[in-house]
């Protein structure tokens, strides 16, 4: 086989690879070809929503996602078993208008193709030899590449290369409805995660996460909270992906490298995923730039850390006595300090 010659090959063109993609690009490194194995405007399984910190993240890459359909629903409700516990009024969390991210992925796309990012769609893996620097696509090419980097997801040809399989799983189902514009996130739906209902313009969210458990009836879970919420739509659209849990091995063989959920670059607390995914894919694409790997584990090693903190923050959080005194005392007595600090948190922080 004659093997095309990159310097830089991404698989995956979600947020993190297209993250590096545009470092890459910025730095003068114009020899990199991205595989994507849809094609866009391609959905993905994902709330979409965003903090103002990811919005500046889009931002420092040229993308305003406003023009993306993004803006700010006011009205932001915390639930515990069906009873209102705090409204908030909301000035962290972005919303696409169709609580959607296909609109985000799309825009960044276009951007990276206005940068002059070369892109193969409709186009996976088939085989990769990690010895020799090889790859063969699905459409029977084949390439050789200096550098390698996996943005394919928790689940994605990459994940074979790493030992932890941790994850949460998140189920959602998008359809029309005349609900009011809201955001709901609900605790006590399942044992070590949240729900949320989202909506605006004539469209509704509706999602589950939790610590993943193979012999756990999920299907069943959401459909019980559609229905205590009220609503009776089809199912059949129901979509579940993973999260992962944890950061993984960042780079191999000294030219392989993961970001973005490949990587476990996602709060395995909040299953906030997209600045990190955005983050990971430019310190991955610097330490190429600067012919340094070391830089990029360090960065991860600094992930692994933060994110242990927000495991045991998940185990802490889900504790029936904490959730009694979280809901029934400071949501109660204290709600408008726990607005601030969610407000304040998540926008200085997140
Ligand atoms: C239900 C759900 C809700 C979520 N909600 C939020 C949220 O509200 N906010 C937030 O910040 N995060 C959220 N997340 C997390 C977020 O979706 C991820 O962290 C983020 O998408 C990671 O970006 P990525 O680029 O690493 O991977 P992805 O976005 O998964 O992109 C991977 C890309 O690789 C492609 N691909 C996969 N395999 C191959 C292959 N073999 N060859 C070529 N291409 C391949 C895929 O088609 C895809 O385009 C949510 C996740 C789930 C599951």
């Amino acid at each position: 086989m004659v093997y095309e010659k990159y310097g830089t090959v991404i698989v995956g063109a979600g947020p993190s690879g297209l993250a590096a993609a545009l470092t890459l690009l910025e730095n003068g490194y114009d020899n990199v070809l991205a595989v994507e194995k849809a094609a866009f405007p391609r959905s993905k399984c994902c709330a979409g929503y965003i903090t103002e910190k990811t919005k500046k993240a889009y931002g420092d890459f040229g993308l305003d996602v406003s023009e993306c359909g993004y803006s700010l629903i006011k009205d932001f409700n915390i639930i515990r078993r069906g009873e209102k516990r705090l409204g908030i009024i909301n000035k962290f969390l972005y919303t696409n208008r169709k609580i959607d991210r296909t609109e985000l992925d799309f825009g960044f796309f276009n951007l990276a193709l206005e940068k002059g990012l070369n892109v193969r769609q409709n186009t996976h893996i088939i085989s990769h030899d990690v010895k020799n620097n090889t790859l063969v696509f699905s459409d029977g090419r084949g390439v050789e590449y200096e550098n390698l980097i996996f943005a394919d997801g928790t689940s994605g040809f990459g994940c074979r290369y790493q030992k932890n399989k941790r994850k949460n799983i998140a189920m959602q189902l998008v359809f029309p409805s005349g609900a009011p514009e809201s955001i709901e996130i609900h605790f006590g739906v399942t044992k070590r995660g949240y729900a949320w209902v989202s909506s605006c313009g004539g469209v509704t969210n509706v999602g589950i996460t939790d610590v993943f458990k193979c012999k756990k009836d999920y299907k069943s879970v959401f459909e019980n909270f559609l229905k205590e919420r009220g609503f009776s739509t089809d199912t059949r659209n129901l979509k579940s992906s993973f999260t992962p849990i944890g950061t993984r091995k960042p780079v191999i063989n000294k030219n392989v490298f993961f970001v973005g959920d490949a990587v476990g670059a996602c709060d395995p607390l909040t299953l906030s995923g997209l600045r990190y995914g955005l983050q990971s894919g430019k310190k991955c694409a610097q330490a190429i730039v600067k012919n340094s790997g070391g830089i990029y584990r360090r960065y991860i090693s600094g992930l692994k850390f933060r994110f242990l903190l927000m495991k045991t923050m998940q185990k802490i959080f889900y504790l029936k006595p904490v959730q009694f005194l979280v809901f029934n005392v400071f949501c109660k007595f204290f709600g408008g300090f726990v607005s601030r600090v969610f407000n304040n948190f998540f926008v200085n922080k997140k």
